[in-house]
C-alpha cells in the first residue's frame, strides 16, 4: 500500500509550518487553528519529510 500523510490533529499546535513548505499538501482550517492534509497520497516524500522534522507537535505521519 502506498505511504499516507497523517496528521494529528490533537497534537497540532496551528503554527503553519507544513502549510507554508507544503501548500499542495497540507491546508490550514483557521475556524480550529489546525492544519489538515489536502493530499494524502502525495508522493512529494522530501517535502512531507521536511515537514515532519519541522514540525513543533510532532504530529504529522508518513507510512
Ligand atoms: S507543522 Fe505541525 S504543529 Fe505546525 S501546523 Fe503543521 S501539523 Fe500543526
Amino acid at each position: 500500500m502506498a505511504k499516507q500523510v497523517v496528521i494529528d490533529q490533537d497534537e497540532c499546535l496551528g503554527c503553519e509550518v507544513c502549510v507554508e513548505l507544503c501548500p499542495d499538501i497540507f491546508g490550514f482550517n483557521a475556524d480550529d487553528a489546525k492544519a489538515y492534509v489536502i493530499d494524502a497520497d502525495s508522493t512529494d516524500a522530501a517535502c512531507i519529510e521536511e515537514s515532519i522534522a519541522s514540525c513543533p507537535g510532532e504530529c504529522i505521519s508518513y507510512e
